[in-house]
């Protein structure tokens, strides 16, 4: 079952005043830049993965598409009873779509996600046999599947790296990092496939997600413990 990281003991005791750092001047600086980012994630979070409890590839692209606008925390309470109910694609496929909404009510939007989850089902198992498809076409006509969720069914189930992740951590933490100019997702993406090497394109997300929720968290970040600190020149660095 994956699990989430604990948070890193050894900086968390001791907090110092975050630096001014320079921005590096040419590709040279900012690869080794990248590189060091990327060392410091891996000693940070060796074996982080997905916090969405699932047992298959279905019960994964379920809980991502009920984890939109809402915490994994949420998701994971809802879904062991929603996966006893429904024990089949099958199952979701035939379910009433108001019993499903009031059954997911708790993670928000929940009569579009029910939709969503009823058309994914139908979708799978007309169109794909009743497997969740492996390729990024084939998840994309999936209803309720844009290509965060497709990119997380893809890594965290079938380990294709077809993609990178970009949630709302990834995406703060891509522009706080200056690993992009750009705000939207998908241009988001397309600069991080880019910088990055493809054999760390899945376990980057995982890594800044976690990173997200516990240092460099949306407002306020804890610039005094963060191990990223002599390589930020974020705006919003907490200076103070
Ligand atoms: S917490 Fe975020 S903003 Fe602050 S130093 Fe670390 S990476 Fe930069």
């Amino acid at each position: 079952m994956p699990t989430e990281a604990a948070p890193p003991k050894d900086r968390t005791s001791k907090v110092t005043p975050p630096k001014q750092v320079r921005k590096p001047k040419n590709a040279a600086e900012r690869k080794a830049r990248l590189g060091r980012i990327l060392t410091e994630l891996d000693r940070l979070y060796p074996n982080v993965t997905c916090a969405l409890h699932h047992k298959n590839a279905w019960q994964l692209l379920v809980s991502t598409i009920l984890s939109a606008q809402c915490t994994d925390e949420r998701v994971n309470m809802v879904t062991p009873g929603l996966f006893k109910k429904y024990p089949t694609i099958k199952d979701f496929a035939n379910a009433s779509q108001e019993e499903l909404a009031r059954e997911i009510r708790s993670t928000g939007f929940f009569n579009n996600k029910a939709r969503s989850v009823i058309g994914a089902a139908n979708r799978v198992l007309t169109e794909f046999g009743g497997k969740v498809p492996q390729t990024m076409e084939e998840l994309l006509t999936v209803p309720g599947a844009a290509r965060k969720t497709a990119n997380v069914v893809l890594g965290t189930w079938y380990k294709i790296a077809t993609g990178v992740v970009v949630d709302t951590h990834v995406q703060r933490i891509s522009q706080r990092l200056d690993l992009t100019k750009n705000g939207e997702p998908v241009k988001i993406e397309q600069d991080l496939m880019k910088l990055l090497p493809q054999d760390r394109w899945i376990q980057f997300s995982h890594q800044v997600i976690h990173f997200g929720r516990q240092i460099c968290v949306a407002r306020a970040p804890k610039c005094g413990i963060c191990p990223l600190d002599p390589l930020c020149y974020a705006k919003d660095k907490a200076l103070a």
